[in-house]
């Protein structure tokens, strides 16, 4: 069967294989500053937004990444207070935190606006907790941000970004890991999506976790979890402490969540933290 033009296709070259999504309509497309981002009408999985032609997200399965990226760290830190975004643009990941009682402020550090406001208008979903007095949406780079930030002034930072190119590409490094290690206070954690375990392993997790070790984070542990819409279907988020070792901090707390997950759960925590053999024999070598 050869597709028709009613399907939207992303080729990743690295994985020699490609993912496509049946589409209704295209229903925006800009240029930004930044980056070029469309959205779309599919027919099975609602909204699609798209950046420089790479998924970002979906209506129907957004809900596993931004659960993954925030509720494991969060519960893996024993008083998460200050709470900083890097990108997360669409606020799915800012709705995920701000479900936590215990956390006091979330700054959301996104570089393009525009990613924001289409968020609102097509996915508004996602940023219905925007106007939580807790949180504060600054549009700006988050890489400056980290720089400016005063030492000790967060416990959990979370960088949901994009591929790591283009104004992304310093999210990756030693230099911006430095910056997170200085303005996150003891018992700090960063956590970071890192990618498919399947692709690159060799390019971007272990790449990562020599970065953030070099950087003098203790420990750094890679979590995984299903993404349908990203290539592999299997995607990563990668932790870093800043002086003890990343442990499942606040277990009893999880089993007793005072928030409804579709994903997140105290055995999917256990269960994800388990790393597959050839990722841990990457990472040993
Ligand atoms: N879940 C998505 C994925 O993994 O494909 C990422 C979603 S989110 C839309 C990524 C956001 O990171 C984009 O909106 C992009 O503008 C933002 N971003 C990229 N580099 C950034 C930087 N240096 N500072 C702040 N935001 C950045």
């Amino acid at each position: 069967m050869t597709l028709d033009s009613n399907w939207f296709t992303e080729i990743c070259t690295e994985g020699g294989s490609a993912f496509s999504l049946r589409i209704r309509a295209k229903l925006h497309e800009e240029q930004t500053p930044y980056q070029r981002i469309a959205i779309y009408d599919t027919e099975k999985f609602g909204h699609l937004m798209t950046i420089d032609g790479f998924v970002m997200l979906t209506q129907r399965d957004n809900f596993i990444y931004h659960e993954m990226l925030s509720h494991p760290v969060l519960y893996s830190h024993p008083a998460p207070r200050r709470v900083l975004i890097i990108g997360g643009g669409d606020c799915g990941t800012l709705r995920e935190v701000l479900k936590h009682p215990e956390v006091e402020s979330v700054v959301l550090v996104e570089i393009d606006e525009r990613v924001t406001r289409l968020s609102e208008q097509y996915f508004p979903e996602l940023c219905e907790a925007n106007a939580d007095p807790r949180a504060r949406l600054h549009f700006g780079d988050g890489i400056q941000w980290v720089k400016d930030a005063e030492p000790g002034s967060l416990d959990v930072i979370i960088v949901d970004s994009t591929d790591p190119i283009g104004p992304a590409k310093g999210l990756f490094f030693e230099p911006f890991y430095r910056d997170c290690l200085r303005a996150l206070d003891s018992n700090g954690l960063l956590a970071q999506q890192s990618e498919s375990p399947l692709y690159h392993t060799e390019s971007i997790i272990r790449p990562m976790h020599d970065e953030m070790r070099q950087a003098g984070f203790l420990d750094t542990l890679t979590l995984h979890f299903p993404q349908p819409v990203y290539p592999s279907g299997w995607w990563t988020a990668t932790l870093a402490a800043k002086d003890s070792p990343v442990t499942f901090a606040r277990e009893e707390a999880c089993e007793n969540k005072p928030f409804a997950t579709r994903y997140y759960n105290d055995a999917i925590h256990r269960a994800c933290a388990a790393t597959p053999e050839f990722l841990r024999q990457a990472l040993m070598s």
